[in-house]
């Protein structure tokens, strides 16, 4: 009988599935090498006496029922940890061809701006709508809020009723069908990205990230991502969790093919009866479980190798003695080589130092609270190969951090250098190293076809029992929202191997009439 659970990391995979197990009655322990929890999610200090920070990873929240009902599941009120905000305009998406739109939740307003881009555009972003509110719901409970344990997943009668998803279409031919102009259909796909994919690699399913998005809006966590890391662990605590901080695991213990604990970095050996694994699922693979028990499956590390997975990310933190109180929260810049469809830009095997496209995050203007009055902090995304290839990333780390500024000025951000008061840069070797990020590739496996549903590596570990997954590389995939139904999913497996049925209140589809409210959100419902 499943009473202890050991959860290995403390990143929003590890920190869900604790509030979900210690929520159902189980002892929980997590064990993270850090001594902050969050893993990428975890933020970081710049200046002399740490005035400013910075989120490192996640800065968009979807589809915030799902995270309000893991509190509620587990009797807490999401709000008396955090406060999340609705951004708007969702993302100012900079093109190739000098014009910029404004996503946004405000459809009418969205519609109106699109007309600029040519008369009937405001109708396409309706019709799409109302193409994305007729698949949502059947998308989200079919595709990620279940388990994909089996390949039943792929059984006719179930997925029959999504073949109006046209699936083997890509997701640029879908939005393409709509708007007939490169840039909309670019800026609606950038989510690809963060798949591992580009919009004419990957499949039209994934339109419903961005509907999510236009839908129900994009939203901050008040004093940072990093934030929601303290407040989950907060509430974990509350619940009677365990946290064992700046403890490194080694090893993944096994008996007559069981998980029964692990082994410490330090030779301490903490029993179990399952183990939630939330560290990168490649790099836990490897480096947690013997070989022999990963022979012959997914895991083996013939087929890790194999794998396809994501690009890596440049990263550059700035501390700034000024604002950019005029411009949005999130800004894009979508270069003419995000249009590229070659090999080497479809697999991201080189860095384009010249004019890559890039993300900015400029938290000050929704949150004052990662910097002194006065001042602000910035993020800037970079897409980069992994560090699968041969890349010299010192060099690379040198020209981008001299570029960048100059950069900026695509989004309108002027002046930047003689403002920077601090700066701390990551490169792919950043996220293998310090991260432990298999290959320093941030979005994990690649979402191809042949590594989606039971063809990812499953939560459930068919080769060791009492033996799971949480976090991006598993299924469903390797957003935050995701990474939060793995660890729903776990918890569901777990309940019912306890003997308590399944996780209450999941799957949950969070209805369509929630997508109009600002904060404070009402209380999620059951499903
Ligand atoms: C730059 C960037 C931007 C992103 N932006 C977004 C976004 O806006 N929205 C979104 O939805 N998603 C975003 N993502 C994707 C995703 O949400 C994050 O990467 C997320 O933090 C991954 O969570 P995780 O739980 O899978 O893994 P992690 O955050 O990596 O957590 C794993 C944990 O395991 C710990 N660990 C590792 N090895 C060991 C060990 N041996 N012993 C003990 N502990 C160990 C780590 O320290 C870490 O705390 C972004 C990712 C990046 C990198």
């Amino acid at each position: 009988m499943v009473q202890h659970v050991i959860v290995v990391g403390a990143g929003p995979g590890g920190l869900t599935a604790a509030i979900n197990l210690a929520g159902q009655g189980f002892r929980v322990t997590v064990v993270e090498k850090d001594a902050v929890p969050g893993g990428r999610m975890k933020g970081l200090t710049l200046g002399r006496d740490g005035e400013y920070a910075v989120d490192t990873g996640p800065s968009i929240l979807q589809l915030p029922g799902i995270l309000k009902q893991i509190f509620w599941r587990a009797g807490k009120q999401l709000e008396d940890y955090v406060t999340l905000v609705p951004v708007d305009p969702n993302t100012r998406v900079h093109f190739w061809d000098g014009t910029h739109l404004d996503t946004r939740r405000d459809l009418e307003r969205m519609g109106q701006d699109l007309e600029k881009f040519g008369a009937g555009k405001g109708r396409a972003l309706q019709e799409w709508m109302e193409d994305g509110r007729r698949k949502y719901a059947l998308a989200y409970e079919k595709f990620i809020c279940t388990n994909a344990g089996s390949l039943d997943y792929y059984a006719p009668w179930r997925l029959a009723p999504t073949l109006r998803f046209k699936p083997w279409q890509t997701l640029y031919r879908q939005l393409d069908s709509f708007f007939h102009d490169d840039r909309m259909t670019y800026a609606l796909a950038y989510p690809s990205k963060y798949l591992g994919l580009h919009p004419t690699t990957c499949s039209s399913v994934f339109s419903v990230i961005p509907f999510i998005e236009l839908c129900f809006g994009v939203w901050h966590v008040q004093g940072g991502f990093r934030e929601l890391s303290r407040g989950m662990m907060k509430c974990a605590q509350d619940l009677g969790v365990t946290f064992r901080m700046g403890t490194a695991v080694e090893r993944v213990r096994t008996e007559a093919g069981r998980a029964v604990g692990v082994k410490l970095a330090s030779g301490e050996v903490l029993d179990a009866d399952a183990v939630v694994v939330n560290a990168d699922l490649a790099y836990a693979a490897q480096k947690l479980l013997a070989p022999e028990l990963r022979e012959g499956s997914r895991l083996s590390d013939g087929a890790l190798e194999r794998a396809k997975y994501s690009c890596s990310t440049f990263m550059a933190y700035y501390g700034l003695d000024t604002t950019y109180a005029d411009l949005p929260h999130h800004l894009i810049y979508l270069s003419e080589s995000a249009r590229r469809t070659d090999k080497d830009a479809l697999e991201d095997r080189t860095v384009d130092v010249e004019d890559p496209p890039f993300y900015v995050c400029n938290p000050g203007v929704t949150d004052g609270t990662g910097a002194p009055k006065g001042h602000s902090t910035l993020y800037v995304l970079v897409p980069t190969p992994n560090t699968a290839r041969p890349v010299d990333w010192a060099k690379t780390e040198a020209t981008l951090r001299e570029r960048i500024p100059k950069m900026l000025e695509k989004v309108g951000i002027k002046g930047l250098r003689e403002h920077v008061k601090a700066e701390r840069y990551f490169t792919a070797e950043t996220w293998r190293d310090d991260f432990n990020v298999f290959r320093g590739a941030v979005f994990n496996l690649s979402h191809t076809w042949m590594q989606l549903g039971p063809l990812r590596p499953r939560v459930k570990n068919a080769q060791v029992e009492g033996l799971y997954f949480v976090g991006g590389g598993t299924h469903p995939g390797s957003g935050l929202l995701t990474i939060m139904e793995s660890a729903n999913i776990a918890a569901d497996y777990l309940t019912r191997e306890a003997g308590k049925g399944p996780l209450k209140g999941w799957p949950y589809v969070p209805p369509m009439e929630d997508a109009g409210e600002q904060a404070p959100l009402r209380m999620a419902r059951s499903g």
